[in-house]
C-alpha cells in the first residue's frame, strides 16, 4: 500500500545538474545518477491517487504508481520488470522523454508538484542495466515467419524487439552507418549518451534481431526484393524533411543551414572522437559547420533548437540568439486554455537554456544580411504578432521593430515536413498526406503486408510515441502473420495526446 502522505511530508526534489562550466567542456549528460535515497524518497510521494491519470499522459500506458511503489520498498528487481512489460527502452524515454505523465499527474490538481516520475523511471532503468546488464529474452521457439524494419530509430527497434521475442525472424535496414534513427546522430551525447542505445543493440542482437546498415532501402534494396525476402514489411523511416524558409532573402548565403546538419555533423564528430577531443565539425563535403568564435543564430523554440544550443555553447560558440516566433509563454499552466490533465503551453527551460545564450521571442527573420562575398553576416529581425484565421497562421510584422542580430553561423529549427520524398515510398505504392506523413489502416497497414510505425505515421513527435507505434505495430505484424497469441498494443494509429474537448 502506498504511502499517501508522501507528497505532504517531501517536496519534488531532482538531482543537481553537473555545473554549467563544467558540462559544457565536455560532452557528457547533464544529469548524474540521482541516488537511492533521493529516488526512494521521491517515488514516495505518489499517492496511489486510485484514477492514475499518468496512465493516460504516458502513450506507453506505463504502470507508474506500481514501480513507484517497488522503488518506495526497495523491490528493485519487480521495478525493472514492471517498467520493462510496457516500455522495450525505459532508458530512452527516462532521459529524453517531455513527460506528459507529470503534467497529468493527480497532484497537479491540488496546486503540488507532479511526482517525478521520468527521474523514477530513469533510475530503474539504470538499475536494469547495473543488476543484470540487460539480460537478453529470446523467443523459445521460431515461427519461420520473417520481417524486415526500414528504419532503426525507436520505433522500429521496439518493433523489433517485439518481433524477434515472438519468435519471428527480424532485419532491420538502415541507410545510415550505425543503428538509432535519431538518437544516434540527432539528438547530441549531453542528452543521451550512445553507451545506453549499443548496451539495447547487443541485447537485440543476443535475441535474434539482424541489423544491415548502410542499406538505403529503395535505392541500395528495392521494395520488390524486400517483399520477396520477407513475409512482411515495417516502414519507421521517420520524419526527417526539415521545414525551410525559401523565401526569405539571403536564404541561399552561407553560413545559413538546416539544424539537423549542424547537429548529424556535431555528434558525427564527438563519436569519432571516443573520449578525445573532438574535431570541428563539417558537412559531408567538408564545409564548416562548427560554432567555435562564431556568432550564432538558431531559429525555432523546440527541442532541436535547444540541442543547437548545447552544441553551439560545447563547440565554443562566441554567442548565441535563439529566436521564436511566438510570444513568451507563461510559466504556470493556463487552466482556461490547457486544462489539467492535458499538456500546457508553458516556457519551458532546457538544461542548454540554462548554458548561456539570449532567447528573444515574438521576433521574425525578415533577411539573411550578405557580408558583401555571399557569406552571412547578420539577420534582420522584426517583432510580430502571429494570429491563427480560419487555421491558418498569420504572421504580422510591426512598423518600425526592425533590427540586425550578428551571425556567422544561422541554424533553421523550425520543424520538419514529415517523411522525406523517396524512391521507398513509390516503389512500395505508399503516398504522403497533407502532413507529408504515411496513413495506415486501423491495423497499421499502409497497403498489403507494409505496416508503418513512428514520425513516419504519425508526423514529428516524441520518442514515447515512437515506441508505443512500434509496439503497436508489432502486435498487427503479428496477427497478420498469425502469431500465437497477443503482443501488446498500447496505442491505436488514431491515437492522440490527451487534450481538452
Ligand atoms: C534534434 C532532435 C531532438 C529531439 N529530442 C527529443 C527529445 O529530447 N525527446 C523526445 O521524446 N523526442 C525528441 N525528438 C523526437 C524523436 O527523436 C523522434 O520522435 C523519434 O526519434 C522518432 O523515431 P522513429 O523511429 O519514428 O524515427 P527516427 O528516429 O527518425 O529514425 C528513422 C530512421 O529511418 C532511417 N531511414 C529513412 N529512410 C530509410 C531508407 N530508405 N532505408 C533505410 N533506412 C532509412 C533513417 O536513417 C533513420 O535512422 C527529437 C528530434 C530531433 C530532430
Ligand atoms: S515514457 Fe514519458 S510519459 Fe511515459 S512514464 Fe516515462 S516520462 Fe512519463
Amino acid at each position: 500500500m502506498p504511502d499517501p502522505n508522501g507528497f505532504l511530508r517531501y517536496d519534488r526534489r531532482l538531482p543537481a545538474r553537473r555545473p554549467v562550466p563544467v558540462r559544457i567542456s565536455d560532452w557528457r549528460e547533464v544529469y548524474p545518477p540521482a541516488g537511492e535515497e533521493l529516488i526512494r524518497e521521491q517515488a514516495t510521494r505518489c499517492m496511489d491517487c486510485g484514477i492514475p491519470f499518468c496512465h493516460d499522459g504516458c502513450p506507453l500506458g506505463n504502470r507508474i504508481p506500481d514501480w513507484n511503489d517497488l522503488v518506495r520498498t526497495g523491490n528493485w528487481d519487480a521495478a525493472v520488470d514492471s517498467l520493462h512489460a510496457t516500455n522495450n527502452f525505459p532508458e530512452f524515454t527516462g532521459r529524453l522523454c517531455p513527460a506528459p505523465c507529470e503534467a497529468a499527474c493527480v497532484l497537479g490538481l491540488g496546486g503540488q508538484q507532479p511526482v517525478t516520475i521520468k527521474q523514477v523511471e530513469v533510475e530503474i532503468a539504470d538499475a536494469a542495466v547495473a543488476r543484470d546488464g540487460l539480460r537478453p529474452r529470446p523467443a523459445s521457439v521460431s515461427t519461420g515467419r520473417s520481417v524486415a524494419v526500414v528504419g532503426s530509430g525507436p520505433a522500429g527497434l521496439a518493433a523489433a524487439q517485439q518481433l524477434a521475442r515472438a519468435g519471428h525472424t527480424v532485419t532491420v535496414y538502415e541507410r545510415d552507418d550505425a543503428i538509432g534513427g535519431l538518437l544516434r546522430y540527432g539528438i547530441p551525447d549531453f542528452k543521451l549518451e550512445k553507451q545506453h542505445i549499443d548496451k539495447r543493440l547487443a541485447q537485440l542482437t543476443a535475441e535474434g534481431v539482424r541489423f544491415r546498415t548502410g542499406v538505403d532501402v529503395g535505392v541500395d534494396v528495392t521494395a520488390e526484393q524486400l517483399r520477396a525476402e520477407h513475409d512482411a514489411v515495417l516502414l519507421a523511416c521517420g520524419a526527417l524533411q526539415g521545414r525551410d524558409t525559401p523565401e526569405t532573402p539571403g536564404r541561399p548565403l552561407r553560413g545559413v543551414h538546416q539544424a539537423m546538419a549542424h547537429l548529424v555533423a556535431a555528434n558525427r564528430v564527438v563519436a569519432a572522437a571516443g573520449d578525445g577531443k573532438p574535431a570541428p565539425a563539417t558537412l559531408p563535403d567538408g564545409t564548416p559547420i562548427d560554432a567555435a568564435g562564431k556568432h550564432v543564430v538558431i531559429i525555432g523554440g523546440g527541442d532541436t533548437a535547444a540541442d543547437c544550443l548545447g552544441v553551439a555553447h560545447r563547440q565554443g560558440a562566441a554567442g548565441v540568439h535563439q529566436l521564436d516566433l511566438y510570444p513568451e509563454p507563461p510559466t504556470e499552466r493556463d487552466a482556461a486554455r490547457d486544462p489539467w490533465p492535458t499538456w500546457p503551453w508553458v516556457l519551458r527551460n532546457y538544461p542548454a537554456h540554462e548554458e548561456g545564450g539570449e532567447r528573444v521571442f515574438a521576433v521574425a527573420v525578415q533577411e539573411f544580411v550578405d557580408d558583401g562575398t555571399g557569406q552571412v553576416r547578420a539577420v534582420r529581425i522584426a517583432e510580430v504578432t502571429v494570429e491563427k484565421v480560419d487555421g491558418r497562421r498569420i504572421v504580422t510584422a510591426l512598423p518600425g521593430s526592425e533590427r540586425e542580430i550578428p551571425a556567422d553561423l544561422v541554424l533553421l529549427a523550425i520543424g520538419f515536413e514529415g517523411t522525406e520524398e523517396q524512391p521507398l515510398l513509390a516503389q512500395f505504392g505508399v503516398t504522403r498526406n497533407g502532413r507529408g506523413a504515411i496513413d495506415s489502416g486501423p491495423d497499421w497497414q499502409a497497403t498489403d503486408g507494409v505496416f508503418v510505425a513512428g514520425d513516419m505515421h504519425r508526423g514529428a513527435s516524441l520518442i514515447v510515441w515512437a515506441i508505443a507505434e512500434g509496439r503497436a505495430a508489432a502486435a498487427a505484424i503479428h496477427t497478420y502473420l498469425g502469431g500465437v497469441g497477443d503482443l501488446p498494443a498500447p496505442v491505436d494509429p488514431a491515437r492522440q495526446p490527451l487534450a481538452a474537448r
